[in-house]
């Protein structure tokens, strides 16, 4: 069993449909990661960098600004376009600090470990885990867990398993774990309210008696699914929003609407649809859209894997152009066209302005990496057919 099948980060699912566990095993293994995944990886890297760096030079003697978010993030070599130093370089600042301040912890100084590594395995046998950030108050009473969160999308504290996890982790790596500290404990999302906003920290509390029971169900969940033949699949926003089975679980398909879809298909050709009909297939839109994009990547990952996936195959497309986020394109394509250099374009613009002023776009446009997409196999022998008929033109 891998580390990852049963994880903090992953108890959102397991713990409420504990049958995605073996499921996933049957899911071809996911190729690299996606672009906002990796960025990301950066962005928490990062954090957790500057936050040592901040931590040792308070240690020090230093003050808070002797340390500049700026000087730390030039030419760090996990720096990229996609990352505001600006806006970045504030949210920083605004983690750090909060990470060594002690305003929720009465008044005495905190101890911060920042990337704790965590050992679960009292709970389900290779259950580890990291946590951003543990704060310990002085006098030893409190822990507060805190997890930084890059994505846009909204992560509440609120009963959330992963957090809980960490928070049990943490009480148990002390002396005294959950018999001393019989107090509320705190959990804290560190995240930014907006895209490239100020990073907000969202907090709640969390009693020990709550623990306690919270750390008995996950464990008989974590137990259900490594060794129920078939432990409950249970669908719901929650548990199927990230699961890589959707492609191949029943349960999901029946939730997410296929059903709707299929009826709505078998129409084709024949008599038109019913305004009822079309009204399901967009009740259901958003859980269809995420079905149609889970079977793609099941089917990339069987044929990347090497097996066959019936009438379907995969095709080099060259990669999405995007216009360069440079201080000099920004400066060049405000001369060559009058731009505003602070308004974002996109390519589709420069294109129409290239054509109308009759200019190349070279040092203005980059391409991605060329990248494999799957098609259906007719679909593909039209294609060629198209090209070498072109040719003979
Ligand atoms: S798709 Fe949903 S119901 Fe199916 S295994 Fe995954 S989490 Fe469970």
């Amino acid at each position: 069993m891998s580390h990852s099948e049963i994880s903090p980060s992953n108890a959102h699912r397991w713990m409420r449909c504990p049958g995605s566990v073996k499921l996933l095993r049957k899911v071809p293994p996911e190729m690299g990661s996606s672009d906002d995944a990796s960025l990301g990886t950066r962005k928490h890297a990062l954090m957790a960098q500057f936050a040592r760096l901040f931590q040792s030079a308070l240690y020090l003697g230093l003050r808070m600004s002797d340390v500049v978010a700026a000087d730390f993030l030039n030419d760090h070599p996990l720096m990229s376009d996609e990352i505001d130093q600006e806006t970045f370089g504030n949210q920083l600042v605004e983690y750090a600090e909060y990470l060594m301040c002690d305003r929720k912890h009465g008044n005495g100084p905190v101890r911060t470990e920042i990337e704790l590594p965590l050992d679960l395995s009292s709970l389900s046998p290779d259950m580890r885990g990291t946590a951003d950030a543990v704060i310990y108050s002085h006098d030893d009473t409190t822990i507060e867990i805190v997890d930084y969160k890059s994505g846009s999308m909204p992560v509440t504290p609120h009963a959330n398993e992963q957090l809980m996890l960490y928070l049990i982790g943490a009480l148990q790596m002390t002396s005294d774990g959950l018999c001393k500290y019989e107090g509320d404990h705190i959990m804290t999302i560190a995240q930014p309210a907006v895209e490239n906003g100020p990073l907000s920290f969202r907090s709640v509390t969390v009693s020990i008696d709550m623990l306690r029971s919270f750390m008995f169900d996950a464990q008989t969940k974590a137990a259900a699914a490594i060794n129920l033949k078939n432990a409950l699949r249970q669908p719901s926003n929650e548990a199927c929003r990230w699961c890589r089975a959707k492609a191949i679980c029943l349960a999901h398909h029946e939730w997410a609407g296929a059903d709707v879809l299929i009826d709505a298909c078998d129409k084709e050709g024949g008599s038109k649809m019913s305004d009822q009909l079309v009204k399901r297939v967009l009740d259901n839109r958003k859980s269809i859209t995420a079905l149609i994009k889970s079977c793609q990547d099941y089917a990339i990952g069987k044929l990347n894997g090497g097996d066959d996936f019936p009438g379907y195959c995969l095709v080099e497309k060259p990669g999405r152009r995007s216009v360069i986020k440079s201080d000099a394109v920004k400066r060049d394509l405000g001369a060559l066209f009058g731009l505003d250099c602070l308004q974002p374009v996109g390519v589709g613009t420069l294109d129409r302005l290239a054509r109308e002023n009759d200019v190349g776009l070279d040092f203005a446009i980059t391409r991605g990496e060329p990248k494999m997409t799957l098609e259906p196999i007719e679909a593909v022998s039209e294609d060629f057919k198209t090209e070498e008929e072109n040719e003979n033109e």
